[in-house]
């Protein structure tokens, strides 16, 4: 039964553009999206052009409610949006939420602004599904659906970004994307969002030699990843947000290096599923 399980399943994990071609086959090129099943309940982190598929699969196995959160609004978190075909029906209902624009935009305006003339042929009310936005705070714990509960914390990107840490059934998946780190210096509030973590996924789109004249602009490296995992006794770490000229051979590279470091690193591909029991009687 997968309601025992609490089911990570990567349906973008490219960051920046979208990329397609011989070289990027294996790992993938769609952009940022990821979907958790926490038993019954559904959550999308992000809605990068992975969105489409995963929309596409949800309508497949009849899944009409569940919650879409947006770590930030640059366009590989926010392309796959309009091509989202739940959007368009009528039977659907979701909920939307954002808090990396606290203060100076809703999560409805945010939507609204992006869907729309002249960047799209037509307005947001073309879409029939029932949409519910939400607004919080980075800090807010958010409980979305019986049972889940949503950290949030702020992570170091251009415009701000959110951080989230994934409660459910005594199991912990935290996603951290997009974000930069100083260097010799650990995130606290990165930290914050990982500890004992299940599983953490890692904005890893830089090496830490490109780091060096890359500076400013909101992304980060495995190595920290590896050190911050092991710093909040973290046991999972899916490399992500992989750079869009990085090929299936430099991942699987990169991938091997970082597992000799750390041995539950590994690097997210599209489509990869993976599946952690649950106790449901277990409080965390
Ligand atoms: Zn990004
Ligand atoms: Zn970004």
């Amino acid at each position: 039964m997968d309601d025992d399980f609490f089911l990570v399943r990567f349906w973008g994990v490219r960051g920046s553009i979208a990329v397609s071609g011989p070289e990027f086959a294996r790992y993938g090129g769609n952009t940022i999206c990821i979907e958790m099943r926490c038993g019954k309940h559904t959550l999308l982190f992000d809605a990068g052009s992975g969105l489409r598929p995963a929309g596409r699969a949800l309508q497949a196995s009849d899944v009409t409610d569940f919650d879409l959160l947006f770590t930030h609004c640059h366009y590989d978190h926010i392309i796959g949006l309009p091509a989202f075909a739940p959007i368009f029906d009528p039977s659907v209902k979701f909920t939307l939420w954002s808090g990396h624009l606290a203060g100076r935009m809703t999560t409805r305006q945010m939507i609204d602004e992006f869907i729309r003339p002249p960047w799209f042929p037509v307005k947001m009310d073309v879409c029939k599904a029932k949409l519910d936005c939400r607004d919080f705070v980075s800090g807010d714990v958010l409980r979305p659906r019986e049972g889940v509960v949503v950290r949030t914390g702020s992570l170091t990107h251009p415009g701000g970004c959110i951080g989230y840490r994934v409660e459910w059934g005594g199991r912990v998946v935290a996603v951290i994307t997009d974000t930069e780190h100083e260097p010799d210096k650990l995130d606290q509030s990165v930290l914050g969002l990982i500890e004992d973590a299940d599983l953490v996924i890692y904005d890893c789109t830089y090496t830490e030699k490109e780091m060096e004249r890359r500076r400013g602009n909101g992304h980060s490296t495995w190595q920290q990843g590896v050190k911050l995992c092991e710093a909040a006794g973290a046991r999972g770490l899916a490399l992500f947000h992989h750079d869009p000229t990085r090929t299936d051979e430099q991942l699987d590279e990169m991938e091997k290096l970082a597992k000799d470091r750390f041995a539950g690193a590994f690097a997210a591909r599209d489509g990869q599923t993976l599946k952690f029991p649950v106790s449901l009687h277990k409080k965390r």
